[in-house]
């Protein structure tokens, strides 16, 4: 079943059943406690904590999401991309935990016939949280699932809340079993790999107060009203019923797979390191063309950080595929293609989408070849002394005259068995804000604020490795 098809069916299960259907909200929205949307229930935060009346009891979304904590399980597990897409339905003071209960599972295991994913209810097990009484019950009495196959987690995995006195509650996963080729035996609490988490579901019943309960904190009280919130990973039923091994085979991200295949000459499956590098560019190749669409500019702080990130690190994973031209442009037509469908937007605004990212690339590549020399001779001279651990000051100047994000070198010097003395580089960062913040503040002579012509750089190509002096003469010229 291919994604545009878990997606209709999605919301099909849902609207019929009277949620309104509302569009995926932007990956930036003006949250001061995220970086980017990483859950559904993002955008319907003001009607869970009760600043605003729900202009409908019921919902459903697909909301694109970035979760910039998976990175570095990207490629490596089967199940974590930075973009992917989280179905959800939302109950607003509506139905509760069984009707939640009740529509996962039907939409998950009504045969494919009659609108539903067809899976296998045998296959499916639960999680519910240990201090959560009724849900195991509710579980068998709604679904008719084998009891043997609900297991009972604690606060750290099955409870949650905003980090913040207000709603919370605990928490029921829904797992996959992909079989005994994928791991032990014994359910979720025993292997996440074999038992793939498709969909988790809040049943917002607390008021917790200025401590978690995780942490053993008691409960304030019940919520008037009770809600629901939840999330279905779309790339991970995708992966399951297009029976491929990975959230990257899947139909949407694949084709990029497809290309960097092309244009290294090197064949997906052959060699597992390279088969890390192909899954990187995919995942990360669709997140940084989704971030652009949603307005994200590559930067040195904050978003635009990570973006830069995720862009760089295509470029190179594919160097270490023996390709040295320029490939974004290429990957971010791929993604357009796939995604566009579900996104028309990246077809109206490709041309500025394509433009960022190909800036970012050519000023990337021109220090990339004179960086890596000034790192492969610091590693050298590393290993030679006997060291363990590359001066803060080199990964400061790769970051600071070669534009490489502090987390490239990390990852280049780990390759190479090596650490990086990160408190130190964090020192010198700290002292080139404050000098950059000073000068600012003594050349302040009408032409504006320093952070617009850096924004505008930034869109055009010229990185932070031209320093500051540069900055300034082209300020002047802009
Ligand atoms: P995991 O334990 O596998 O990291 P999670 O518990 O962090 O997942 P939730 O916060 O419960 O995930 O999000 C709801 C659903 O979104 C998950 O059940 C999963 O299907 C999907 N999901 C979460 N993180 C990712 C990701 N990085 N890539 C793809 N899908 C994801
Ligand atoms: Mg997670
Ligand atoms: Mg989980
Ligand atoms: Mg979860």
């Amino acid at each position: 079943m291919q994604t545009h098809e878990i997606h209709s069916r999605f919301l099909e299960h849902f609207r019929s059943t009277g949620h309104t259907v509302v569009p995926s909200a932007s990956l930036i929205l003006d949250d001061p406690t995220l970086l980017f949307v990483n859950a559904g229930m993002v955008q319907f935060k003001p009607y869970f904590l009760g600043d605003a009346p729900a202009p409908y009891p019921r919902a459903t979304s697909i909301q694109k999401c970035v979760r910039t904590g998976d990175i570095d399980e990207v490629g490596k597990t089967t199940r974590h991309n930075t973009f992917f897409q989280m179905a959800g339905n939302f109950s607003f003071g509506d139905y509760f935990k069984e009707g939640a209960m009740e529509h996962a599972w039907k939409l998950l295991t009504s045969s494919v016939a009659e609108g539903g994913y067809g899976i296998d209810p045998e296959r499916l097990w639960v999680t519910v949280y240990e201090h959560d009484t009724e849900s195991a019950a509710l579980w068998r009495n709604t679904t008719g699932i084998d009891p043997a196959r609900i297991q009972v987690r604690g606060a750290e995995d099955n409870y949650w809340d905003m980090g913040v006195p207000g709603p919370g509650g605990p928490c029921s996963e829904i797992y996959y079993d992909r079989g005994p080729a994928y791991g032990v035996e014994g359910g979720p609490n025993v292997d996440e790999d074999r038992y793939i988490e498709i969909w988790n579901l809040v049943f917002m019943q607390d008021i917790r107060g200025e401590e978690s309960p995780k942490k053993g904190a008691p409960l304030l009280g019940e919520l008037p009203t009770k809600n629901i919130d939840t999330g279905m990973g779309v790339e991970r039923v995708a992966c399951l019923l297009q029976g491929v091994e990975n959230v990257y085979e899947t139909d949407l991200v694949r084709p990029v797979i497809a290309k960097a295949e092309e244009l290294s000459g090197r064949r997906y499956g052959a060699n597992h390191e390279d088969d890390v590098r192909f899954r990187v560019i995919a995942d990360h190749a669709r997140s940084g063309v989704m971030l652009v669409g949603d307005g994200v500019t590559p930067g040195n702080e904050a978003r635009g950080y990570v973006l830069r990130r995720l862009l760089r690190r295509i470029v190179r994973s594919t160097r270490l595929l023996g390709v040295q031209e320029p490939v974004l442009g290429e990957f971010t037509q791929v993604v357009r293609d796939a995604m566009a469908p579900a996104y028309p937007e990246l077809r109206t605004d490709f041309e500025r989408i394509d433009s960022v990212i190909r800036n970012e690339e050519e000023a990337f590549l021109t220090t990339l070849t004179a960086g890596s020399k000034i790192f492969d001779v610091a590693v050298a001279d590393t290993k030679k002394s006997g060291a363990s651990q590359l001066p803060g000051a080199k990964a400061f100047q790769l970051h600071d005259t070669y534009g490489f994000p502090i987390d490239l070198t990390l990852e280049m010097a780990s390759e190479q068995g090596l650490s990086v003395d990160e408190h130190g580089f964090r020192e010198l960062m700290g002292e080139q804000r404050r000098r950059a913040k000073e000068d600012a503040k003594a050349r302040k002579t009408g032409h504006g604020d320093l952070s617009t012509y850096r924004t505008l750089l930034d869109q055009h190509g010229t990185t932070e490795f031209i320093g500051y002096t540069d900055l300034e003469s082209q300020s002047r010229v802009l």
